[in-house]
């Protein structure tokens, strides 16, 4: 579990029977924001399925999140294109990204990658491939949250990205274009017009821009057991397990749990970070890495009050309104999944951030950790496993899996029941690493 996790809302009953062995439509391994959904979905079109996972529903990186349900996303993040960010970054003093040293080498390979999929032309034909998911993300949570009567937990205010010069808001015209182009609304503001939306916000910017269509979810955490709620009530059933125990059993998917073995046809691993763990010994090798992030929630001082989530972005941080207080969040660390924790960037960018919004007290006495699962080209892997029989799977999600879990769930349940898909799922496929 991750350091400083603290669980504050009950956890849904999980309707757990005993089982020696119980044969179910579908199993789906991962009870994270991407599985969950991908459950309900299944559930909410007549399937029997199951959902296992080690510990409670959105109990990992689901946890901690900065809660935008980024449905406004062109660009994803890229590699520093100047030599002055790199070498910020090499000596350690960037906010924006940090990295284990004795690391490097072994995720070389996936920064070159990443690199190369950061050129302006790859954004670019990123962004168009990515819009069909984007496009669906904030529609597809409102559909569920209506369902599971979590209205409580959206915010509807958009989002603001703060930019400390005039060349860093020069440097997002060629994304602000293309979402002119795309029909995604933004405001450009100047700090007055900012501080009118967020008065506790210090004129330490030059520019705002806020992106009207986005929501954010004030619990992410509650967001996602809601959602397990509502698929236990469409008669899904929870399981504890290790999901590293599936193994293929009589020709269908087997996997252990507290109740007993559970054996199915299909088998969908939504895993994040973790997927790795039960598909290397398969043979399913697909070049996944982890960017690091960690969170710490702040009272804010006074009666100081934040309504929707602010993105300072030359220092890579984000201002986030929790019900646990003021989450802030940073950017990406390079290091083993699951190394210790060091969570330097957050004493880099709180400096700035308490120059930016009056932050008190910090709530837990440490740092949660998380770690967001990418692919070199940003894209999430939804599709069917190569070389597998009936093993699907969901996930590299990278920094929008909040964003795009109830997307995916639609996504994939309509794959697997033999609808048509609302969107084409080629640019998603698992085998544009294989072929
Ligand atoms: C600091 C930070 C800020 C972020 N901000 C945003 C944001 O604002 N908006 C956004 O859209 N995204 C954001 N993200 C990314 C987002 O949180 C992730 O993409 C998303 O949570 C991934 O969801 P998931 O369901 O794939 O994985 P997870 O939530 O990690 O779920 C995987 C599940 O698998 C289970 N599991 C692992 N191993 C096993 C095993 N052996 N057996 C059984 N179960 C197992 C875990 O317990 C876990 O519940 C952020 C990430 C970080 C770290």
């Amino acid at each position: 579990m991750p350091a400083g996790l603290h669980l504050s809302i009950p956890r849904p009953p999980l309707a757990a029977a005993e089982v020696v062995l119980a044969r179910t439509d579908i199993l789906v391994l991962g009870a994270g924001i991407v599985g969950t959904s991908i459950a309900l979905h299944l559930a909410k079109r007549g399937m029997a399925v199951a959902l296992v996972d080690r510990g409670g529903p959105g109990e990992g990186t689901s946890y901690g999140n900065a809660g935008i349900i980024e449905g406004n996303t062109i660009f994803p993040p890229a590699f520093p294109a100047g030599w002055a960010s790199l070498l910020r970054i090499a000596l350690k003093r960037s906010p924006v990204a940090s990295y284990h040293l004795s690391f490097l080498p072994k995720v070389a390979p996936w920064l070159a990658a990443f690199r190369a999929a950061s050129r302006p032309e790859r954004l670019a034909e990123t962004a168009e491939l990515m819009r069909p998911l984007f496009a669906r993300a904030v529609a597809e949570h409102e559909a569920l949250v209506a369902e599971a009567g979590a209205e409580r937990y959206l915010s509807r205010h958009g989002w603001l990205k703060l930019y400390r010069t005039d060349k860093a808001l020069t440097e997002q015209m060629p994304e602000l274009e293309l979402a002119a182009r795309f029909g995604i609304a933004t405001v450009a503001l100047d700090p007055d017009g900012a501080r009118a939306l967020e008065p506790a916000l210090a004129p330490v910017f030059r520019h705002a821009v806020h992106w009207t269509g986005a929501v954010s979810v004030t619990n992410p955490l509650a967001l996602t057991r809601a959602y397990a709620t509502r698929f236990a009530a469409l008669g899904g059933l929870a399981f504890t397990g290790d999901a590293r125990t599936l193994h293929r059993a009589d020709g269908r998917w087997r996997v252990e749990t507290a109740a007993g073995a559970l054996d199915a046809a299909d088998v969908v691993v939504a895993l994040g970070p973790w997927t790795p763990d039960v598909l290397d010994p398969l043979g399913v090798k697909l070049p996944l890495a982890v960017k690091r992030g960690y969170h710490r929630h702040f009272q804010p001082r006074g009666n100081a009050n934040l309504i929707r989530p602010v993105l300072d972005a030359q220092n890579g941080y984000c201002l986030a309104p929790m019900e646990q207080g003021i989450r802030v969040t940073t950017g990406a660390e390079f290091a083993a999944r699951d190394a210790a924790p060091t969570p330097v960037q957050l004493g880099r960018l709180l400096p700035a951030a308490r120059e930016l919004f009056p932050l008190g007290q910090a709530v837990e006495p440490k740092p949660w950790l998380g770690a967001r699962p990418c692919f070199p080209d940003s894209r999430p892997v939804i599709s069917l496993a190569p070389r597998q029989r009936n093993l699907w799977l969901a996930y590299g999600h990278a920094h929008w899996g909040l964003t795009l879990g109830p997307a995916t769930g639609r996504l994939v349940a309509e794959m697997i029941n033999g609808a048509t898909p609302f969107c084409d799922p080629k640019p998603y496929a698992a085998d544009r690493f294989t072929r």
